[in-house]
């Protein structure tokens, strides 16, 4: 039986693409390790696959007695529901330490750098695999997606020159031009069920007994969400009350501007005001030079949580 390798829940382009490299680079080492995702690719990693060529991991939803590799996440919350029923063969991640655990010694590669695929790309290197064109086309596009084209506070030096060895690797010279290309896929709303947008980059956190999530739409510019805002804002306090959460949130992040709307569901509005310094008014706060979920709104949200 295979070994499968998956990201996190609502599969962003990192957690697709970490997947195909790491089994390309674990199947040359020797090892039967197969790609998964979680749930249905989004819209800007189907057109990351097409760009390149590269096939779509299958959809697993269920891991109970398998060998895994995870990548993108080390949370419970973000895993599959059947975890504990499989075997953890290694973590590849660039976030915060999780709560998952394992009952074996395990494979851990968790650097803090902007992407998954950096590390990936690094283990390449150390390996002295060669990596394939395509792998490294959408290597380069998940790093320019986590990193939004190098601007989000995640991005490090590391993230740029691997960036630097992908592109000489797949042709593609124009970061700038890829990278715009990208999002404009990623902030395309039109014909999609607000639901689907809110969950569209969605993650959920357990902050001392309080259940938070926060989903975030990277737009090219905000103005695309302005017809749609109001129903946005009604959608996450629906899902805050089916979810039983004390806050849910939405960042609608102006990747040009370089900041972000946070449009608040909660039980207690003042826990923004005491992360980011300014208060909500109507449910929505301008966060100039906030981009990142991971550095720059959960860890400052834990804190008022603690
Ligand atoms: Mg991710
Ligand atoms: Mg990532
Ligand atoms: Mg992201």
């Amino acid at each position: 039986m295979s070994t499968l390798v998956f990201g996190h829940k609502n599969p962003d382009t990192d957690s697709v693409c970490a997947a195909i490299a790491l089994a390309d680079l674990k199947k040359k080492l020797g090892e039967d390790v197969v790609p998964a995702a979680q749930g249905e690719l989004n819209p800007e990693s189907k057109f990351v696959l097409d760009k390149f060529g590269v096939d779509a991991p299958a959809v697993v939803t269920s891991y109970a007695g398998k060998d895994v590799y995870l990548v993108d996440h080390s949370d419970l919350a973000q895993s599959p529901d059947d975890l504990s029923d499989a075997n953890i063969m290694g973590i590849i991640d660039h976030h915060k330490l999780g709560d998952v655990t394992t009952g074996q010694p395990l494979e851990c590669w968790i650097w803090p750098v902007g992407c998954t695929c950096t590390v990936i790309s690094s283990m390449y290197n150390y390996f002295d695999i060669e990596i394939p064109k395509d792998i490294a086309g959408i290597m380069l596009c998940a790093i320019l997606s986590d990193t939004v084209i190098f601007k989000s506070a995640t991005c490090t030096d590391a993230d740029k020159k691997i960036c630097a060895q992908l592109s000489e690797i797949c042709g593609e010279s124009d970061l700038d031009a890829l990278g715009i290309e990208m999002f404009k896929v990623k902030s395309a709303v039109d014909g999609t069920p607000v639901r689907e947008l809110v969950l569209r980059d969605y993650k959920d956190f357990d902050m001392s007994g309080n259940g938070v999530g926060c989903g975030q739409l990277e737009l090219v510019d905000l103005s695309i969400v302005d017809g749609i805002k109001a129903d946005l804002e009604k959608d996450i306090r629906d899902l805050k009350a089916e979810k039983g959460h004390h806050t849910v949130l939405l960042m609608l992040t102006d990747i040009m501007k370089e900041g972000t709307e946070l449009l608040v569901a909660s039980d207690d509005e003042t826990v923004v005001e005491k992360a980011f310094g300014a208060a909500p008014v109507d449910g929505k706060v301008w966060l100039p030079g906030i981009m990142s979920r991971k550095k720059q709104i959960i860890p400052d949200l834990e804190k008022v949580f603690g």
